[in-house]
């Protein structure tokens, strides 16, 4: 099995303390190795979810390897005196991947046109690229299997499930086998910005960890998703005293 490097806890949760580039070779190894990785890009909304819900909770503690999605991961391994080596985001996992010409890519996830839009926008910016296949991500439980049949044809190394947390990993869990992949990453809203639909945070905000700021500016409607964020952070405070 690869390497997985140390491991700190966020309440409890086990986080990777990986660089971009370890993470990736990682990755490398599982697919060489033919083994199997189900990865969880995990930031502070997804990190309340499974402090407060048992069956999330089970979703990211049996996940074979944990990213810090978001910033506030990082603020919290701090504050735990365990600090991380850097960000490794869910985007960000999937441009390295993409960039590098290595493997054999699906894409399940986001609305048709989306997809379509970004598969396009993939091919013309990442010319050496394979992806094997890709499926919207709004289909009816029964067509699942057809799906994971799909993905397991057209031997795909990297599945990359794009329906949000926790739809994406559970979809993961339950269909891997059928799929027959070696590596499924669940990427949120990946697919909306490879499709160029979201703009992502200019490099000033993500390097003060202010990409959340950004995207709450441009999408007030996530205000609700975000009161996450400083319950995540009382959490945490809290849960650093005991
Ligand atoms: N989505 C999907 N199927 C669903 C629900 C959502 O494919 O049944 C897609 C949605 O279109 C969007 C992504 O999942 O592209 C979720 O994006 P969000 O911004 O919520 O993800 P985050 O990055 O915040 O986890």
């Amino acid at each position: 099995m690869a390497a997985k490097g140390r491991e700190i806890r966020v309440l409890g949760l086990p986080v990777s303390d990986s660089t971009m580039e370890e993470t990736l070779a990682y990755i490398d190894k599982t697919v060489a190795e033919q083994g199997y990785a189900r990865i969880v890009t995990m930031n502070a909304e997804i990190a309340y979810l499974a402090a407060t819900d048992q069956k999330v909770r089970h979703i990211i503690e049996t996940a074979d390897y944990v990213t810090s999605d978001g910033s506030g991961i990082l603020w919290a391994a701090e504050r735990y005196g365990t600090p991380l080596k850097e960000r490794v985001s869910g985007i960000d996992l999937v441009q390295h991947l993409l960039a590098r010409g290595k493997h054999r890519f699906y894409f399940l996830g986001a609305h048709p046109d989306v997809i379509e839009t970004a598969m396009m926008k993939i091919h013309s910016d990442y010319p050496d690229v394979s992806i094997v296949g890709y499926h919207d991500g709004y289909f009816k439980e029964e067509e699942s299997a057809a799906i994971a049949q799909e993905i397991a044809a057209a031997q795909t190394d990297i599945l990359f499930v794009a329906m949000g947390f926790p739809k994406q990993d559970q979809w993961i869990m339950e269909h891997r086998e059928e799929a027959g992949i070696h590596v499924a990453i669940g990427v949120g809203g990946s697919l909306d910005v490879l499709s160029g639909n979201v703009k992502r945070a200019p490099k000033v905000f993500q390097k003060m960890g202010m990409e959340w700021f950004y995207r709450l500016c441009t999408d007030p409607k996530r205000i609700k998703r975000m009161m996450a964020l400083p319950k995540f952070m009382s959490l945490v405070k809290k849960d650093c005293k005991k």
